[in-house]
């Protein structure tokens, strides 16, 4: 099966020296893992458009629109969702308010920590965008555009800082009464419709903000996910424990390069003998290019079995659909806000505020512990 071929070896290895290799005739996965993407961006896009029928039903008291509220949507409020998990870390109680979003971000977290952090490059519909954009912007310069390392690793923190505020206010600052005041609070049943509006009637500032990284995403790869992701962050710090990496064979490889070049994240694959970074999102993309057999492989960190770039593929989205699925089949993906209370939530929906700061959520544990009055319905309520 394999072909046997010859070619001019680095000068590391002796200048003008030839090496026989056998070709890899594995079969590149990258047009699948791009269904796979594509099949998640649809999925995304019907979520929206049924949230849409949703927010209409809302705003027409009925008239228009769908009562169906699409649970899926709670995937895009990782805040809401990671106070989600601590409480079921602390008392093991799913709250019932977006448990969709809990089990998604339990998904992400489960893939990332068995496949790497695959759900940004196989399931995540930015990851997919903002790979999307870099190609355009490949295809316009011919060539990748690297930040400088002096700058690179400055700007790969920011994604770090971000979470380490979330994960600061949410797992350190927060009293179990907090948590469950701001879960429980109008706020928290109405972020998503909320997120919707910041959408919708965007404010001048933050659609200039998105335009700016959406342009810059053409030159720079992965802004987004490289720079500002806090969930990407997350993901990228579990993966680190995952036990399946890429490894090396270094007496097989022919130092050609190619899996450094084709690599999305800059890792300097040829020069690892396992890749263990953060920014490695099991995109498989290296595998796919070099051009030996055997070489480059997805192994577990110990032991010396590979691990089929097919299997990849199961792996990834069969573990999403199962923990998505567990929620569904335990009947706990709905939520149980009944639409009345949506309705009459509709009317205050623009008063409804959280706590900003970290002094905010000081001032809230002081209220929680001194009574047990609820979270203030406003920010303007709390003023007054
Ligand atoms: S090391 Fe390989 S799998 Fe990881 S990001 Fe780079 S190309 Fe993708
Ligand atoms: S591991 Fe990288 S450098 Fe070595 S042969 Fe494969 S593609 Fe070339």
């Amino acid at each position: 099966m394999e072909d046997r071929k010859e070619i001019n070896v680095s000068p590391e290895k002796g200048e003008g020296a030839r090496k026989k290799y056998n070709r890899n005739k594995q079969k590149p996965i990258q047009t699948i893992r791009f269904w796979v993407q594509v099949g998640f961006v649809l999925l995304c896009l019907w979520i929206g458009v049924e949230f849409y029928n949703f927010v209409r039903f809302l705003e027409t008291s009925g008239l228009e629109g769908s009562a169906y509220r699409p649970p899926g949507a709670e995937g895009f409020l990782p805040i809401s969702s990671l106070m989600s998990m601590y409480l079921f870390v602390i008392s093991g109680e799913i709250h019932p308010a977006h448990p969709a979003g809990f089990f998604i971000l339990l998904a992400a977290i489960v893939v990332s920590f068995v496949v790497g952090k695959s759900f940004c490059s196989w399931l995540c519909p930015f990851g997919w965008l903002s790979e999307l954009l870099g190609d355009i912007g490949e295809k316009l310069f011919r060539r990748k555009l690297k930040i400088p390392m002096w700058l690179d690793y400055p700007l790969r923190s920011l994604k770090y800082l971000l979470l380490l505020f979330f994960v600061y206010s949410i797992f350190f600052l927060m009293t179990e009464a907090s948590l469950r005041t701001f879960l429980d609070s109008p706020y928290n049943i109405v972020a998503d419709i909320k997120m919707y509006y910041f959408f919708i009637d965007i404010s001048r500032f933050s659609l200039i903000i998105i335009v700016v990284l959406f342009f810059l995403s053409i030159p720079i790869r992965n802004l987004w996910c490289r720079y500002l992701c806090p969930y990407g962050a997350l993901l990228g710090l579990t993966s680190l424990f995952s036990p399946l990496k890429i490894k090396r064979n270094s007496e097989t490889c022919i130092d050609c390069t190619k899996c450094a070049k084709v690599c999305p994240s800059f890792i300097k694959v040829d020069k690892m003998s396992t890749v263990i970074s953060d920014e490695c999102t099991s995109c498989l993309k290296c595998i796919d290019s070099c051009p030996v057999a055997d070489t480059l492989e997805l192994k577990p960190i110990i032991g010396r079995s590979t691990l089929l770039k097919k299997y990849v593929v199961f792996g990834v989205v069969i573990l999403f659909v199962l923990v998505t699925g567990i929620g569904m089949i335990s009947g706990k993906w709905q939520n149980n806000v009944k639409i009345d209370e949506y309705l009459y939530h509709q009317q205050y929906l623009f008063g409804y505020g959280h706590p900003t700061s970290t002094n905010e959520i000081k001032k809230l544990n002081k209220r929680n512990k001194e009574s047990d009055t609820n979270i203030p319905k406003s920010n303007e309520e709390e003023d007054k």
